[in-house]
């Protein structure tokens, strides 16, 4: 990475601390990802972007704020940035994916709590992460009671707009949630200064849904018999989604799509012929969270799609661009961000309901479902998933973990034994 030490130092931040951080970037790297054979060329730009992860994007962000503009931090797929982004906005999400910051975390929250959200806590105290510093605003979202009461702390040291995201899928919950879209508009308003109109937001919204729509491109690739890109490789993707420039990640991911494309042409795969192809769901993976996909994909299996916040939910379905006003464009917004299965809902028959199409589409082996330890929800939920996919015939692995490394021998373990009878 180049040498960001000044800008962290304006930033406020722990720079002897964050050093460390620094320092095995370069190794994990290495390790998860060059290491990887035949690897697309037009990886290259997400290499990039992850080499620099704490320097490029949040450069550019600094030079948006020094000219007055205004950045949004999130921490959740039912955000919608295409809100923030049409009032000049720049959203930018907040995933905390490292052990690294899970210590710092402890010091406000119970051990018992999510390793993402002890996270968040981490990154934002010990001062280790520039985007925690330069979001002007944080927006959070009811929706675990673990993160409820974590921004309740973050609000202590931030200024917090927390959305109240209903629990419930009935049509008058749909409307709730376009009233918090509204007055999420009316802050980012107030606080950038500019209007939402009419052309902004159906500009913006097209925007996004061009970036899901590069997504789904790449994810279809992924359905190949011949698989041209590697299920870690594309995590990586799907967790730059949530903080690049949304027209240039657009570009970059369909310039990498159009590289897919001929692989598939010439029957190139970055796996040997009969690899066993697994469908990951579950809670998200936050940067740098790539330790499930490295432990499966040095297990002799493929990951072929992820059905989770950094995956599917994140892109499947764009916001109908039929609205005319911004009170119907609002409406349409709610819609389609409804249209997530979060645990977080009761029911959330929905998302089973999706596992079982995706593992069809994707013609997998076997569902490996991941949860984070400590998240209630998901892991309650994970029951009914596995009972659900055993009477469609879909082979279902459940696994419990954390951001350590400790229990790494033993996953593989399990992960290598499921692979070998799968899919026969
Ligand atoms: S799992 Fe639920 S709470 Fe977490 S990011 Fe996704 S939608 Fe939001
Ligand atoms: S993984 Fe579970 S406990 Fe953690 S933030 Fe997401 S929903 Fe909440």
């Amino acid at each position: 990475m180049a040498d960001y030490h000044q800008m962290w130092k304006d930033l406020g931040m722990d720079v002897d601390n964050h050093d460390v951080l620094c320092n095995v970037l370069p190794g994990a790297i290495g390790d998860v990802f060059l290491s990887q054979e035949n690897r697309p060329e037009k990886m290259d730009y997400f290499d990039f972007v992850l080499a620099e992860v704490h320097g490029v994007r949040p450069a550019e962000l600094v030079d948006f704020r020094e000219k007055g503009g205004k950045v949004f931090g999130t921490f959740c797929a039912y955000v919608p940035d295409e809100v923030i982004f049409a009032a000049g906005g720049i959203a930018t999400g907040l995933c905390a994916g490292s052990q690294f910051w899970v210590p710092g975390g402890e010091k406000y929250l119970p051990a018992n709590t999510c390793p993402l959200i002890k996270a968040m806590l981490g990154a934002r105290f010990d001062r280790t992460c520039p985007f925690y510093r330069l979001a002007d605003v944080y927006i959070g979202e009811t929706t675990c009671d673990g993160k409820k009461k974590a921004y309740e702390i973050l609000g202590t040291d931030v200024p917090m707009h927390v959305m109240d995201l209903p629990q419930m899928k009935r049509d008058k919950d749909v409307k709730k949630w376009a009233e918090e879209i509204r007055e999420l508009k009316a802050l980012v308003e107030k606080e950038t200064g500019n209007e939402v109109t009419p052309e902004n937001l159906a500009e913006n919204i097209k925007k996004i849904n061009a970036k899901r729509s590069a997504l789904k491109r790449l994810y279809d690739l992924r359905k190949e018999k011949n698989i041209p890109i590697s299920g870690t490789d594309t995590l990586l993707i799907s967790q730059i989604a949530y903080y690049d420039d949304p027209e240039r990640f657009t570009q970059m991911v369909n310039t990498l799509c159009d590289e897919l494309d001929q692989r598939v042409k010439d029957g190139v795969s970055v796996f040997p012929a009969g690899t066993k192809r697994i469908l990951v769901t579950g809670t998200p993976m936050a940067i740098p969270n790539w330790k499930m996909h490295n432990l499966i994909e040095t297990s002799g299996a493929a990951v072929v799609c992820e059905e989770t916040c950094t995956g599917t939910r994140y892109f499947e379905n764009n916001v109908d661009e039929s609205g005319k006003t911004v009170d119907e464009m609002i409406d349409k917004i709610a819609e389609r961000y409804m249209g997530i299965n979060c645990a977080c809902f009761t029911p959330n028959t929905g998302r089973f309901d999706d596992v079982v199409r995706l593992a069809k589409e994707y013609d997998v082996d076997g569902v490996i479902d991941v949860t984070l330890k400590f998240c209630q929800t998901y892991d309650i939920e994970g029951a009914t998933l596995e009972k659900r996919l055993q009477e469609e015939n879909i082979p279902v692995l459940r696994i419990e973990t954390d951001y350590t490394d400790a229990d790494a021998q033993q996953l593989k373990t399990r992960i290598e034994a499921f692979c070998e009878v799968i899919g026969e």
